[in-house]
């Protein structure tokens, strides 16, 4: 099967005719051909919004709605086959992909179709000299640029505010991932989405990327990513002063105080370290926990991951499916054994997992527990993104915020107390954008996501995404 581009509502081949394998990172065989697009397909789908650009603009805020809730409703009447689609692109069991992935993806396209119907600005009274007031527009043609380990609910996350704030877009998926955004194209042109609002190119970073981050006609890039290509971006955008909202990398920590309520913090644990195989950016990855709960928490920690079952994603028994690609998977193995270089202990996993059957040639490895580690080394600082976690006991709760301030990374952070006064506390003096205190990963879209430090710049969701996508004129009227 070849993915195609979707530029100006058609679907066509790389000019290059050059095609890009696509692997199912479960069995470890291609499966399906992208294209390996250039700057060449990039101008094409510049050239196709800028045609489509006046019109949708234009078009006023309910009929974008309209279009936009289409959008939500096709991928709502098609969650199964996504939902599939997205595990065998990505190894992500099937069942995750059903209720977290497509459901969020629906959910980007009906929360901004409906955000945009509310949203006002602002006036300013300069005594009785003068009224100034905020006037938005579209910011014109925005890049969207996203990763693998959330394929389409990032995607969206992305593309829905553009859209609905009057912009044409130009996007690329991961090219590791590029399946569920070949079919989100197939739905556009099925709705009938104006020609060239939304545009898809498929490839590598370094081509099509590069190419949609340099291109002098695209004003505003959103991009979810490593913090490494995130630098890159920001080196080529700045000059060109580009506005740029970069959604980088993490290494949460994960704050358990003695007091916690046990059983929903072990819970919600096992889930904030092994959700989607650990790749997700918000997973907590560094767990401190206080002494004199440390000896408890091992034991029941280390037995529940124990019996986490890793496997064919097909199958709705297992918790932790495939790695995204083998060159991920070695590099989480490579972590692995960094750890115990650097005076770890595994407690629990460890290795790669070979199940048997149709995944025998799969990428898998086991949920993994290590302990013994110094807060500063390498493995406790630097992004592993995958199914390992780390878990170091504290005295203080000073030594806890030292421990868990001391990256460069500063994405989000999870508290587990009763203590209501300790949790404002460290919820005020922790670095990162995203704090849950006695929750993970529960989010209102309406609420502002993103990172400090080199976990990125800029805010998304809600109102945020909107203003991001559009420009500010005050007019000032002298009375
Ligand atoms: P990458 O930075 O490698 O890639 C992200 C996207 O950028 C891909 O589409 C990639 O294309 C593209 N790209 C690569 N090089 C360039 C370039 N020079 N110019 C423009 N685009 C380029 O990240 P991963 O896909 O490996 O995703 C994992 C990372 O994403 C982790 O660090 C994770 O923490 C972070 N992330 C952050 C989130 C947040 O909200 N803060 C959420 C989810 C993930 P290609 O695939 O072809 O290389």
């Amino acid at each position: 099967m070849k993915i195609r581009n979707y530029i100006g509502g058609e679907f066509l081949d790389p000019l290059s005719h050059q095609w890009l394998d696509n692997y199912n990172p479960a069995t470890g065989e291609v499966y399906s051909q992208i294209p390996d697009s250039d700057g060449l397909d990039v101008e094409m789908a510049v050239l196709a919004a800028q045609k489509a650009f006046p019109a949708w603009a234009a078009l006023g805020e309910e009929k974008r709605s309209e279009f936009l809730m289409r959008i939500a409703k096709a991928i709502d009447d098609r969650l199964d086959t996504l939902a599939l689609a997205e595990s065998m692109d990505n190894g992500k069991p099937v069942w995750l992909a059903k209720v977290m992935d497509i459901p969020r993806a629906r959910d980007n396209f009906s929360f901004f179709a409906t955000a945009i119907l509310h949203e006002s600005s602002s006036t300013h009274k300069t005594g009785t000299e003068a009224i100034n007031y905020t006037y938005k527009s579209p910011i014109g043609l925005a890049g969207c640029i996203s990763p693998w380990n959330l394929p389409l609910y990032l995607f969206t996350w992305k593309i829905a505010p553009a859209l609905a704030s009057g912009n044409c877009v130009i996007a690329k998926p991961s090219e590791i991932t590029p399946m569920t955004a070949f079919m989100l194209s197939e739905i556009c042109a099925e709705i009938g989405l104006p020609a060239g609002v939304l545009n898809i190119v498929h490839g590598l970073g370094p081509k099509v990327g590069s190419a949609i981050v340099s291109h002098k006609d695209i004003p505003a890039i959103s991009f979810t990513g490593g913090t490494k290509t995130g630098a890159e971006i920001a080196r080529v955008a700045a000059p060109m002063f580009k506005k740029l909202s970069l959604e980088l990398g993490g290494k949460n920590p994960n704050i358990i105080f003695a007091d916690c309520d046990f059983d929903k913090m072990l819970r919600t644990t096992v889930s904030s370290s092994f959700t989607n195989q650990g790749e997700i950016c918000l997973c907590g990855s560094r767990i401190f926990v206080e002494r004199s709960l440390y000896d408890k928490f091992k034991t029941a920690f280390v037995e529940k991951v124990k019996a986490m079952k890793v496997g064919d994603p097909m199958d709705d028994g297992n918790k932790v499916g495939a790695i995204v690609s083998r060159q991920h998977m070695e590099k989480v193995l490579s972590y692995i054994k960094l750890a115990q270089e650097e005076g770890g202990t595994v407690l629990t996993g460890g290795t790669q997992v070979h199940p048997e059957g149709r995944c025998a040639n799969g990428y898998f490895i086991e949920p993994t527990i290590i302990e013994g580690l110094s807060y500063t080394c390498r493995t406790n600082q630097e992004e592993i993104f995958g199914p390992v976690v780390t878990i170091m006991p504290f005295d203080s709760d000073e030594e806890a915020l030292e421990m868990a301030n001391s990256t460069p990374y500063g994405l989000s952070a999870t508290i587990w107390t009763e203590n209501l006064t300790r949790a404002h506390h460290f919820a005020h003096q922790l670095q990162s954008g995203i704090i849950w205190v006695n929750c993970w990963l529960l989010r209102d879209l309406r609420t502002p996501f993103g990172g400090m430090k080199q976990s990125g710049v800029g805010r998304e969701g809600g109102f945020e995404a909107l203003d991001f996508f559009t420009e500010k004129k005050n007019i000032c009227i002298k009375l």
